[in-house]
């Protein structure tokens, strides 16, 4: 098979002029393949390469500097699992903000919580939310939508002016790569900190548990500052391996101990009552990494 490079990051034509986005993982010598029915929009912004692909397994999916971020078919997992346990271990959570917009999925599954009157959703890059309302999801009608403040601002320069603020934060990160790498600084974890109310809870996508060194490194981090930290994981098949990671840390509420009658579930698709709980229990190639020194 003679594949030669189109001009986009990651995507192939195929001598039978097929396109293709592979999804290249070069430390692990792998690529991932996605057959692309339709490239409907690309651009180069000033931060990243942004791209919207018709897919047959995955309906439309958002992909950065050619990685795919959200899908239309799974991206209900990933928007869910990162919103809901800290929204539902937080016992009033009121005040929200989030580092990563794209298609702000997260942003609407918080919603969900009446008690909430503020939620900040913070994109470094203005053009992925605005490509995302053309292709992704477009206005949901939501009726509290206007609680939505988008903030243009590089996240990690946001965060550090941020103290005493939010009750829950989500780090909504795309993986250690262009504009993202200061994300996963050490320091960030301290002016995530520096940002929560005395009882916050903050939430950080954390990779793969199979495919990366992620996880450890946020949970380590992490159990420095805090001190409640756990790692639940999820099954997002559009991810590489399937399996995904996020870590929790709390300065009060402890997610295992929440009272589950507030989780907001009754019109999500995966997360529920059993769910929330199951997600902690990790296996143990998982455990035995995060406990090794
Ligand atoms: N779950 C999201 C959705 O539903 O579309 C996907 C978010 S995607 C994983 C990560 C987002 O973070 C991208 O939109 C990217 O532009 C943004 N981002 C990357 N680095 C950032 C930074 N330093 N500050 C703020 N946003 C950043």
């Amino acid at each position: 098979m003679t594949n030669h490079k189109y001009s986009l990051t990651g995507y192939h034509k195929e001598e039978n002029e097929e396109l293709w986005l592979w999804d290249d993982l070069p430390e692990l010598d792998m690529e991932i393949g996605y057959k692309v029915g339709s490239l409907l929009h690309y651009e180069h912004s000033p931060f990243q390469e942004i791209s919207i692909v018709e897919t047959k397994a995955f309906g439309r999916m958002l992909v950065l500097d050619g990685t795919p971020q959200v899908t239309a078919k799974d991206g209900f997992i990933y928007n869910e699992m990162i919103t809901h346990i800290a929204m539902a271990a937080h016992p009033k959570p009121q005040k929200v903000a989030m580092i990563g917009g794209g298609d702000c999925g997260p942003a609407r599954e918080a919603l969900k919580y009446e008690s909430v009157q503020q939620i900040d959703v913070v994109e470094i890059d203005p053009r992925v939310i605005e490509v995302c309302r053309t292709w992704m999801t477009k206005e949901t009608g939501q009726e509290r939508e206007g609680l939505i403040r988008t903030v243009l601002k590089d996240g990690y320069k946001w965060i550090q002016e941020q103290k005493n603020m939010y009750d829950v934060l989500l780090v909504d990160r795309s993986d250690p790569y262009g504009p993202a790498v200061s994300l996963y600084k050490p320091q960030f974890y301290q002016y995530v900190y520096d940002s929560l109310t005395d009882d916050g809870i903050a939430v950080f996508q954390s990779g793969s548990p199979y495919y990366s060194g992620i996880l450890k490194k946020t949970s380590s981090s992490l159990r420095k500052l805090f001190p409640i930290v756990h790692t639940y994981i999820c099954s997002i098949p559009s991810f590489p391996g399937g399996i995904w990671s996020f870590t929790i840390a709390s300065k009060k509420w402890d997610p295992l101990e929440a009272d589950l009658n507030g989780l907001q579930w009754q019109d999500a698709k995966y997360i529920n009552p059993e769910i929330f709980q199951a997600s902690f229990v990790l296996p143990q190639y998982i455990k035995s990494a995060l406990e090794e020194k």
